[in-house]
């Protein structure tokens, strides 16, 4: 082989070719997920050991933390009565002696011998007269020298010690050197953003001399993972705009401003953005691909059905896809209410105009009105079709879809998503070509997504944010409630709003095991609440092991005021809308995430009258970032930050991570600067070279690095 080596061909190398990588190196190797000297490179350190901020032993102080790097002087074990295992190690250096015990850990005794180099970090207490460490962390470093000492994941079972990963890197970085490791990325690109190239990256990562080329080497490795990701996310994107052909919808049509004129309040300024947004794709040739976020109420139906009027307006058809029945006849209530009365221009009415005809189809109605449902659908009688994933069944097809609308897009998978575009898909022949056309889809979510993140789970679609509520709402206010005495208080203006007229939701306990725990649950609180708190109140119980019908009938009652709480699990997270609902308590809230917190908080809040949410605790000792974060801010973008902050790494990836597995560096809290930049990048790349012609070694590497699994992760979640 001549050339620059690449990565590929450093997969294709195995360890043994390395010095002291013998048989049985190699099988604790493999353990690691390790087998050739590609995934010996990416097996980045966990840490990095700055000498120079070690401490000394003799400047230890009990009950202060310290790392300090001590030679094993002296080993022993023994069982006490209850037969716990008690490993005592004698280390030291050159300025004094310290103890550190290890409980129930008997391997403790074969992994620290005599004489080896190790950094223990922990907390030191005066144990008779001597300093002690109990369980320290503990890390073998050797006799590696240099200023920054890198340590390396370490299993207890696996016999390899961070120091020999180290020398294996460093012999198998050694024998790269001759020839040079391959950069894929321009070197043009390189020195304008500034990234290090990858040979000084390898050796960053593994061997840096200061903190600083440690974290440019991170740098520049973190966002190949990243460029990876998003040249396969931004490629997929592009060749979708390419191979489709779209409808060019008529955007500036009298439907819309019909509707636009009718509504009884004025747009908001984000909706007017919005949809401005969107009619640019509706116009366009190619078919619009697009996500729309924005918080609950934040008014995503008028937009989407200005979307699907263009489609219409110009004699095809739009389709609204919601996840529950419960959801799609809400949707099918709120369009229909939103265009009453709307006129479509028809050419073939004498009249010149006819009514808008709007539909409903999920897998409650009778097989008679199915059919004929089904009929007018294909023949072009009904314009907006409105249902669950009823919508993308067999049997179900279009005179021609135009505008297709997917609501709350996490409960479907990429699958659903095109399967509906796939209904409106036909291959028209032109000049003896096939060309395919598709429908313009447009995914709205209500779970806000920090930007970042969106740019990596929703890469392969162009994001539109409604980022403004409409006018004339109260904030709801937000109590954390810790505690049987405030507990008891929030009861007595629970019964206080209903005794005003306003109905209160009571959200159960979670209880993640089991399906069935979680109805018992959900009885428990309603039968108690009944007895207690509520008595005297119309309480209704709703949870997912009812049946359609059942729920049905208890949610009209609750909608139609026939009854003041509805106790819940967390059926109600989604879209159920009652404006008259005015409390929200929600018991154990600190079992609930951010996120879904944030969601059920959003079934209160709907109408003119200020609403308020419990958030319960019953230890009033637990402290909760997450429930502050609740009562601190009712803006969704805000929280999905909050969240990806606390929920720590935020790993892209989010799943165990083995072996040849990419993204290993980068992370969405840390590195959205080198999303962005990644992204752009891709977009750069994707733009000259759509089918990466001229960026072989990139696509190699994607073909390399990210597994089909990985791949499908990124278009669903
Ligand atoms: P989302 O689906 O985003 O949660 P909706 O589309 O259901 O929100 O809108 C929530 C409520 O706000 C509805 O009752 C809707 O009629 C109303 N609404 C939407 N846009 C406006 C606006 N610009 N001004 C006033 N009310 C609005
Ligand atoms: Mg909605």
């Amino acid at each position: 082989m001549t050339g620059k080596i690449t990565l590929h061909e450093l997969a294709d190398i195995d360890v043994e070719v390395l010095k002291g990588v013998g048989e049985k190196r190699k099988e604790s190797l493999a353990e690691y997920g390790i087998t050739n000297v590609l995934e010996l490179l990416m097996n980045y350190p966990r840490k990095w050991v700055d000498r120079t901020n070690e401490a000394r032993v003799s400047d230890l102080v009990a009950g202060q933390e310290a790392l300090v790097i001590v030679e094993v002087r002296k080993v022993s074990k023994f069982t006490t009565k209850n037969r716990r295992t008690v490993v005592t190690i004698q280390v030291g250096d050159e300025s004094g002696r310290l103890t550190a015990v290890f409980f129930n850990q008997p391997w403790r005794e074969r992994q620290l011998k005599v004489g080896l180099q190790v950094a223990m970090f922990g907390k030191p207490d005066l144990y008779r007269g001597v300093l002690q460490m109990s369980n320290p962390l503990v890390d073998l470093i050797g006799d590696r020298t240099g200023r920054i000492v890198p340590i390396y994941p370490q299993s207890e079972k696996t016999q390899v010690s961070t120091w020999e990963l180290a020398t294996w890197v460093e012999n198998a970085l050694e024998r790269c050197r001759e020839r040079g490791l391959s950069d894929p990325v321009p070197t043009e690109l390189i020195n304008r953003l500034e990234l290090v190239d990858r040979t000084a990256a390898l050796w960053g990562i593994h061997f840096p001399e200061t903190m600083l080329a440690k974290q440019n080497a991170r740098r520049r490795l973190a966002f190949d993972e990243l460029l990876r990701v998003q040249v396969v996310l931004v490629g997929r994107k592009r060749a979708f705009e390419l191979d489709s052909t779209g409808i060019r919808h008529i955007v500036d049509g009298k439907l819309q401003q019909r509707f636009v004129a009718a509504i009884p309040f004025a747009l908001t300024a984000a909706q007017q953005r919005v949809i401005s947004e969107i009619n640019k794709d509706l116009a366009a040739p190619h078919p619009m691909h697009r996500l729309l976020q924005g918080d609950v109420g934040s008014g995503k139906t008028v937009v989407a059905v200005s979307a699907m009027l263009a489609a219409v307006q110009g004699g095809h058809q739009g389709a609204l896809m919601a996840p529950t029945e419960v959801l799609a006849e809400q949707h099918f209530a709120s369009v229909s209410s939103l265009l009453a009365g709307l006129l479509v221009p028809d050419a073939k009415n004498l009249f010149g105009d006819r009514q808008l005809r709007v539909e409903l189809l999920t897998s409650r109605i009778t097989s008679e009105r199915r059919r004929e449902l089904l009929r007018d659908l294909a023949n072009g009688g009904v314009d907006i079709l409105i249902g669950t994933h009823a919508l993308i069944q067999e049997g179900v097809e279009f005179s021609s879809l135009g505008v297709a609308v997917i609501d709350e897009q996490h409960r479907f998978g990429v699958e659903q998503r095109a399967a509906l575009r796939n209904k409106g898909e036909s291959t028209v022949s032109q000049n003896s070509e096939k060309i395919l056309t598709s429908p313009d889809v447009l995914v709205m979510t209500a779970t806000p997504i920090p930007r970042t993140a969106a740019m990596t789970v929703y890469g392969d679609l162009d994001v539109s944010v409604l980022d403004e509520m409409p006018p004339g709402r109260t904030p709801i206010k937000t109590f954390w409630i810790a505690g049987k005495k405030s507990e008891s208080a929030m009861w007595d203006e629970v019964r206080g709003a209903a005794a005003h007229g306003q109905q209160a939701f009571v959200v159960c306990p979670l209880i993640e095991e089991s399906d069935k725990l979680q109805v018992a649950s959900a009885e428990d609180t309603f039968k108690l609440l009944a007895k207690t708190e509520l008595k005297g109140l119309k309480l209704g119980l709703l949870h997912g092991r009812m049946s359609s019908s059942e729920k049905d009938e208890t949610m009209n009652k609750f909608r139609n005021r026939k009854l003041d709480v509805l106790v819940a699990t967390t059926v109600i997270e989604v879209g159920v809308d009652v404006p008259n609902a005015t409390c929200m308590v929600v018991l154990d809230a600190d079992r609930f995430g951010i996120a879904q917190l944030h969601q059920l908080r959003g079934r209160v809040g709907r109408g003119v009258i200020a609403s308020r949410c419990w958030l319960v605790t019953s230890d009033p000792e637990v402290s909760s970032a997450r429930i502050d974060a609740l009562v601190e801010s009712t803006d969704g973008f805000y929280l999905a930050e909050v969240d990806l902050e606390l929920r720590g790494e935020g790993t892209i990836m989010n799943t165990a991570q083995k072996g040849r597995s990419d993204l290993k560096l980068a992370s969405l809290r840390q590195d959205r600067d080198l999303i962005e930049l990644a992204r752009a990048t891709a977009f750069e790349i994707i733009n000259a070279d759509p089918t990466l012609k001229s960026h072989n070694e990139i696509r190699e590497e994607i073909d390399l690095l990210l597994t089909p699994d990985e791949e499908e992760f990124l278009f669903k979640n």
